[in-house]
């Protein structure tokens, strides 16, 4: 059991207004130098992020927590054990996007906070990102193919932005098609 509830668009066929208005409000920019409440923010999301081993990234705003702050893995992808995770992630605060570069890449994704779907989305395959580190220095990076992809992802959330926003494919499971299909009408 995963002791952080991470907010859904919907769970099973009903439609969660609440989560949805959370998760739809952009976040602010986290004051820096971090003062206190920043701090516990950024230990809660690693926590929730460590806790769980379906996710390679999670977004501060998914445990309702509206701050500029992502927690995800940046390598090792396929290595699913939890021991290797604490050295596979990153958390950055504030982060921006300074240079995108490289033919956007089509790939699938799926994300917590819509559970059940996948949508195939186009990204840039290059990034550089500027950013606080969890204690608060600046630092510039630069991520690669499904790093990068991964970090788009989290960095939408920062901005109210969800998978289902992008108009590319989306895959839904057979039983629950009806629903989907209203959705993605009303949407
Ligand atoms: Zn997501």
């Amino acid at each position: 059991m995963n002791r952080h509830k991470v907010l859904t668009l919907w769970n099973g066929e009903q439609l969660n207004e609440q989560d949805t208005r959370i998760l739809r409000t952009p976040c602010n920019e986290t004051p820096v130098p971090f003062d206190a409440e920043t701090r516990q923010a950024i230990r809660t999301l690693a926590e929730a992020f460590l806790e769980r081993d379906d996710a390679v990234g999670l977004a501060a705003p998914q445990i309702g927590i509206g701050k500029r702050i992502i927690a995800f893995k940046f390598r090792n992808f396929e290595d699913k054990d939890a021991a290797t995770r604490k050295e596979d992630y990153e958390i950055l605060v504030n982060p921006r996007i300074t240079q995108k570069r490289g033919e956007p890449v089509v790939g699938e994704e799926g994300c917590l906070s819509c559970p059940e779907i996948r949508v195939e989305i186009s990204r840039h395959p290059e990034i550089k990102v500027r950013a606080c580190d969890l204690e608060g220095k600046k630092v510039t990076k630069r991520y690669l193919d499904f790093a990068a992809r991964v970090v788009q992802h989290e960095m939408d959330h920062l901005d109210g932005k969800l998978i289902v926003d992008y108009e590319g494919p989306v895959l839904i499971p057979k039983k629950s098609q009806g629903f989907f299909e209203k959705f993605f009408q009303n949407k």
